[in-house]
Order: C-alpha cells, then structure tokens, then sequence
C-alpha cells in the first residue's frame, strides 16, 4: 500500500504512520478504514466522518431507533436507560468518593445523574444531542450542557478544579480528538479527582483476533454498515497510554467479558456461531487471569 495522506494522523502519538487493518464501515458513498499507528498501536478510523455527519448521526433517531443493523444499539436508548439497573456501578462511584461534584459526559438523558443526585452527588452532565439533553432537562431537572465536550467550555460552563468525579460511560471511543477530552478532564478535575471511564474493547477478544488473522490471510476485510460511531477502538495498551499522556499518574485498567448470553450478534450465522463459541472460554479467562475483555474501565487520578 502506497503511503497515507498526511490528513491521517494518529490521535495518540501524532505519527502519520498508519497501517489498514481489514476493518471497515461502508458509510454513504464511502469506506472509512480501521487504520492502526505503527508507532503506538491506536486503532482508530479514516477518513473521518465529516463534522456535519457527526452532528446527524446524533439525531433523535439515536435515542429513539433500535434494530442492531443500522443503529448502535438492539433497543432504544430511551426505554433501555430508563429500565437500566446502575446499582453496581454506583457502588463502584461510591468506593472511589460517597459526595461531591460529578460531572458526566456524554449522559444523554441524564437518567443516570437523576439516580446519582439521589445518592447525594452535586450532578452535571454535558450531552451533544439536544434533543436527549432538553428530554433530561425536562424530565428529571438536570443541569445539563448541550454542546460539545470541548476545551471552550473551561472558564464559561465548567472550570479548572472543578469536579471530584467525571465519568464517561462509551463515550471516549465516539469522539473525534479523545486524548483532547482526557487532556480537559485533567484540568477540570480537582486534584485528588477521579476519573471512571468505560469503554469497549471488541478487537481484544480471542474471536476477533482470529477473525482478522483469517481476513489478513485471505485478503478479505469485515464490512460494517452501522454509522461509524466509534473512532477509536481501544485495546487495554493503548487506552492506557492515552490516559498517561494526558497527565495522568494512577491509571487502572480492569477487563470484562460480556457474557455469552449478553452479546448482540449481527454478522452472519457463521459468523456468529463462531463468535459465541469463542466467547464462552473468552469470558472465563477474563474472570480469572483479567485479559482478553471486550469491556475495559478505566479509573484514574492526577
Ligand atoms: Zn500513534
């Protein structure tokens, strides 16, 4: 393959040096490739989407559609979160700080911070789509921001030293500059602040890495024709070296594995047969030895 356009270049480390993996999303008129850095081993998407396609893709249709081919998600956004059970995941915000200041982006509707606040947290979300930002202003009261996460909102809408907990859950892999994102959670942070961050991790389990080696092997590629909404895809390495270069120090990373029942399956019977076969074993090695998750969270601290 003849070199890259320079527009490509790697969000973590800045290298132009980019590789095709055989991953694609067919999108409109286009093939936007999964493209991984030589020099830090970040897989992300190019070309990008371009701004204005972004902003359609979060729609109402996101919140409000469902049906695992075109859309992200098997149910829709709006009936999942509100039946959704964070009761773990409160527990685990609660280990880390019981009060305080707690910033989510990316909280859609804000069903979630209206569980929170209940638990005595000083909540505030920031949310791109209007429309699921005005449901949540309207439906639960949360103060939230609709505009994008991005470094004009310090000093106006949030401030250096500002939050004790910033949480992010699947938003990291859906934006264009992530490191940028880490970078302002950084300074927003107050200094003993923590930061939670999930985020999938699909092309780290057993299945997939076969699946590519086959595709590599034999010149073909996976075609995906869901909206490109994630850009990046992380691995454990690599999504701990974003949080380092963005200033962290205390970066923890845990693994997960879906379990078998739980995964959505859109490819094809073959395929997915293959897929759930693998995923049994995938799921107990992650129990026991933390390797392999197609889930990671991230905690970490300045
Ligand atoms: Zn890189």
């Amino acid at each position: 393959m003849g070199k890259l356009t320079p527009a490509f270049i790697c969000p973590l480390c800045s290298s132009d040096r980019l590789k095709r993996i055989p991953f694609r999303y067919r999108f409109k008129d286009r093939f936007l490739w999964g493209m991984r850095c030589n020099d830090c081993g970040l897989i992300s998407i190019f070309p990008r989407p371009e701004p204005e396609e972004i902003r359609e893709m979060y729609v109402a249709d996101y919140f409000t559609g469902a049906d695992g081919q075109t859309h992200h998600m098997t149910r829709d956004y709006l009936s999942a979160t509100a039946v959704a059970d964070n009761t773990s995941m409160i527990e685990f915000i609660k280990k880390h700080k019981d009060h305080g200041k707690f910033l989510e982006i990316g909280c859609a509707t804000g069903a979630f911070l209206h569980r929170l606040q209940n638990h005595g947290f000083e909540v505030r979300g920031v949310e791109i789509s209007e429309f699921a930002a005005g449901y949540g202003r309207e439906k639960f009261g949360i103060d939230i921001i609709s505009k994008p996460f991005s470094e004009d909102l310090i000093g106006h809408e949030l401030h250096e030293n500002e939050f004790d907990i910033v949480f992010m859950g699947d938003i990291l892999e859906h934006l264009t500059q992530p490191l940028e994102a880490l970078q302002i959670i950084h300074r927003i942070l107050k200094p003993d602040g923590v930061v939670i961050t999930k985020v999938p991790g699909t092309l780290n389990l057993i299945s997939t890495r076969l699946a590519f080696t086959l595709y590599r092997l034999t010149g073909n590629q996976k075609t995906m024709t869901i909206p490109p909404y994630h850009l990046t895809e992380f691995m454990p390495r690599t999504l701990d070296r974003m949080f380092h270069q963005a200033g962290f120090s205390k970066v923890k990373i845990d693994q997960s594995t879906k379990h078998p029942k739980t995964i959505t399956l859109r490819h094809s019977m073959l395929e997915n047969m293959i897929k759930l076969a693998f995923q049994y074993p995938n799921y107990y090695l992650t129990r026991w030895f933390g390797v392999l998750g197609d889930r990671m969270m991230a905690v970490a601290g300045k």
